[in-house]
């Protein structure tokens, strides 16, 4: 994928829109206005769309009303309407400036995905009515975060999964070019929200922008940077609101090592479960991680630690969630308490996991001291560490989540 300047060449370009650049009438009228310009340059447009703010989080509100863990089958049955709503309010907003223009559902887009019910992975993808459409003379409107079993289940591709689906049809399609339009300019040093002095960068490694997601910048959505990493999707991340340019999410470049620490990122949507006095034994771990594992909940951290009381030896196992599988979780390991023995379960939704990301780290010692040497200056207490050659995480208590997160950012980045 090259770089694009206007009037350069006619062009495959996918944008995706998330859910703030189509929170009502107006947005979605501005979002029609920003295709139609690029579409005057001759460009080919395929257009990912989210539901409108609020509405996949008022979807599963209403859900939970109902039943605290409602079938997966059914929530992707609803979950998926809400980009239904927002393909044919793009395509309708599209028909008013004069520009011919369809709405396709993921399943019409031929995104086809395993059976995992509310984070379905993508199977392989068949556009042909995407390039029919296309070379038809029109804009195309794909419905985001959604998909299709073999089947014809209708899946959903986890939160935030609109990013995915169009990275995901720019590979496909092998799209020229591909621009995630969000609410702020670019991805920054750090949550722009939380740290006002946060930097915009130019330019991100794959790598770096994949533990940043998965840490808890919900800029872009993990899996998406993932899929962009293994098909050499290159990708611009930049605002509706204005035309400043955007960061660019690249392979590595040796002079990316230059920079120790790329960004700071502060994940809240962690919740830790312990189980309290676990007989030591060979296979205790293996019966319990992979009862959660069949459960589809992914496990982060995991920290034990052996109690050297007098009889039999037990130690103490923790290991983190996502906050909306914390439920699902407990209820595998309640299931398992006669078969393993332990002594409680504990359920913490009130910590943070605050990372430091940066490829420089590979190259660069005393990161980790500095880290911790800030933490305990800010006096927040570290429940759990972890580290990859490219990022430090450390759990800590979620009401110090952001002053911790801001001294960190001030002392590494400035
Ligand atoms: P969309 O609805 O367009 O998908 P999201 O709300 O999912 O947008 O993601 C954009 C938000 O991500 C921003 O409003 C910002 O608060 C947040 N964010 C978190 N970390 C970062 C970061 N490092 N750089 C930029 N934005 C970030
Ligand atoms: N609407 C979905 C969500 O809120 C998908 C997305 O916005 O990307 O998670
Ligand atoms: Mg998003």
């Amino acid at each position: 994928m090259e770089a694009y300047e206007s009037g350069d060449f006619m062009a495959l370009i996918v944008q995706k829109y998330g859910g703030t650049s189509v929170a009502n009438t107006d947005r979605i009228k501005n979002v029609a206005a920003r295709v139609a310009k690029y579409r005057a340059q001759g460009d080919q447009i395929v257009v990912v769309v989210s539901a409108m703010s609020g509405v996949t989080d008022g979807l599963i509100k209403l859900a939970k009303e109902i039943a605290p863990l409602p079938s997966e089958r059914e929530m992707d049955m609803l979950l998926a309407t809400g980009e239904q709503q927002t393909i044919a309010l793009t395509a309708i907003a599209l028909h008013a400036l004069n520009i011919p223009a369809v709405s396709l559902t993921g399943a019409q887009a031929g995104i086809v995905t395993d059976g995992v019910h509310t984070k379905a992975k993508i199977h392989n993808i068949t556009p042909k009515q995407v390039h029919e459409r296309l070379d038809q003379g029109n804009v195309v409107i794909v419905a985001g975060f959604q998909g299709e079993t073999k089947d014809g289940q209708i899946t959903t591709l986890g939160r935030g999964g609109s990013d995915l689906t169009a990275i995901a049809l720019a590979a496909a399609l092998k799209a020229d070019l591909c621009q995630i339009y969000t609410d702020v300019d670019g991805v920054y040093t750090a949550d722009p929200r939380i740290v006002p002095s946060a930097k915009k960068l130019a330019e991100i490694s794959y790598d770096e922008m994949l533990e940043l997601a998965s840490l808890g910048a919900k800029v872009m959505q993990s899996r998406s940077v993932e899929f962009a990493k293994k098909f050499g999707v290159v990708f611009e991340v930049r605002s509706s609101l204005n035309d400043n340019p955007g960061t660019i999410v690249k392979e590595e470049t040796k002079s990316m090592e230059d920079v120790v620490i790329r960004g700071v990122s502060l994940d809240k949507n962690q919740a830790k479960v312990t189980l309290v006095a676990v007989p030591d034994k060979p296979g205790v771990a293996a019966r319990i991680f992979k009862a959660v594992g069949d459960a589809n909940v992914n496990v982060d951290m995991i920290v034990q630690n052996i109690s050297h009381g007098s009889g039999t030896p037990a130690t103490d196992l923790s290991f983190t969630v996502d906050k909306p599988d914390l439920l699902k979780a407990r209820k595998v390991i309640e299931g398992l308490r006669a078969e393993i023995g332990y002594r409680e379960v504990i359920a913490n939704e009130g910590i943070g996991k605050l990372s430091i990301v940066g490829v420089g780290m590979k190259s660069h010692s005393g990161v980790a001291g500095k880290l911790f040497d800030v933490l305990a200056t800010a006096g927040v207490n570290i429940d759990m560490i972890s580290t990859s050659e490219i990022k430090i995480s450390v759990v800590i208590d979620l009401a110090k989540g952001e002053p911790a997160m801001k001294a960190v950012h001030a002392a590494f980045i400035g």
